[in-house]
């Protein structure tokens, strides 16, 4: 028997670009999850549809813990804009312009807490995951998603830091290299996403080399050690890595930083790119922990959910 609790639980819900994730967990000190489901975005078929997509999944929610939430925490493509509430630079294009809380508090009749998905994810590993598990003592942390795109979230204390203009941690779009970099989505040449983030890193290697190939292609071909240009590929990444990570460092000099997304697979990037960071941080000494995640696909939806806590 589930014992859904109006007073414990915490509800929250991913908003991805291809499907729509809810859960319920029955407290934030007993995170185990309740209830699950997942609905499809649909948003080749516009916003209201979304909109009608979140309220569905809400609604079985509801149906399954027997009573509707006072509040949900819901994780999203890009960022809200504090003052105005508009949404900005989601990929998922069709939220962009749009006053995402205000609509889903009228249409759920529910209290509604946003944030980044990468915010979510820095969440969801502090709270629960790798930080929790392995440094409890940390008091600021830095998630970083290193995966199709480049993005971040700052979490102080166990609580997410948003930012005057909601775009703590993004530092994906931070200025690293315009000889090196391509033009970005943002409207800027040489965004750290435009070089370390998975499409950049093929997008080299595809230059470099004449041939087209999957990131885990060339990271495979790297570690064998008979590819001249996968091998150049990583070490091109884990030298970038090091100086754009070592602007965040010397701003924030995080307790942790966890790395989440494809990219952050690359082992490279925690002796080789660590060691860089080394190379370009205020006196030269990086000892602060860069560690992977331990909650896969599920700790954006958990971030969700402790948005609420
Ligand atoms: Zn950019």
């Amino acid at each position: 028997m589930k014992n859904f609790n109006a007073q414990q639980n915490l509800w929250g819900i991913d908003l991805g670009g291809t499907k729509i994730e809810g859960v319920i967990l029955r407290s934030a000190q007993d995170p185990e999850v309740l209830f699950r489901h997942r609905v499809p975005t649909g948003a080749d078929q516009g916003y209201a549809h979304m909109l009608e997509q979140l309220a569905q999944l809400v609604q079985h929610m509801e149906d399954a813990a027997g009573y509707r939430a006072a509040k949900v925490g819901i994780g999203t493509p890009g960022t809200t804009i504090p003052k105005t509430g508009l949404m900005k630079n989601c990929n998922t294009t069709v939220l962009n312009g749009k006053p995402l809380r205000a609509d889903l508090v009228q249409r759920l009749g529910m209290q509604v807490a946003l944030a980044n998905d990468a915010t979510c994810f820095a969440l969801a590993e502090t709270r629960l995951g790798v930080v929790k598990q392995q440094f409890p003592e940390a008091k600021v942390v830095f998630g970083i998603i290193l995966g199709t795109g480049v993005g971040g979230g700052l979490v102080v204390n166990g609580h997410v830091i948003e930012g005057f203009h909601g775009i703590a941690g993004e530092w994906g779009h931070n200025y690293l290299s315009e000889a090196e970099g391509a033009p970005c989505f943002c409207g800027k040449t040489g965004c750290n996403e435009s070089i370390l983030a998975g499409p950049a890193l093929e997008r080299y290697y595809a230059a470099q080399s004449g041939q087209a190939l999957s990131l885990k292609e060339i990271v495979g071909r790297a570690a064998s050690g008979d590819d001249a240009v996968a091998t150049q590929t990583v070490h091109r990444l884990t030298s970038f890595f090091g100086l754009a990570l070592s602007a965040v460092i010397n701003v924030l000099d995080p307790d942790v930083i966890v790395i989440g997304g494809g990219v952050g697979n690359i082992d490279l990037l925690y002796q080789e790119g660590v060691a860089n960071v080394s190379k370009y941080v205020f006196d030269h000494q990086f000892e602060a922990p860069v560690v992977k995640p331990l909650l896969g696909d599920s700790a954006g939806v958990f971030g969700a959910a402790y948005l609420v806590a």
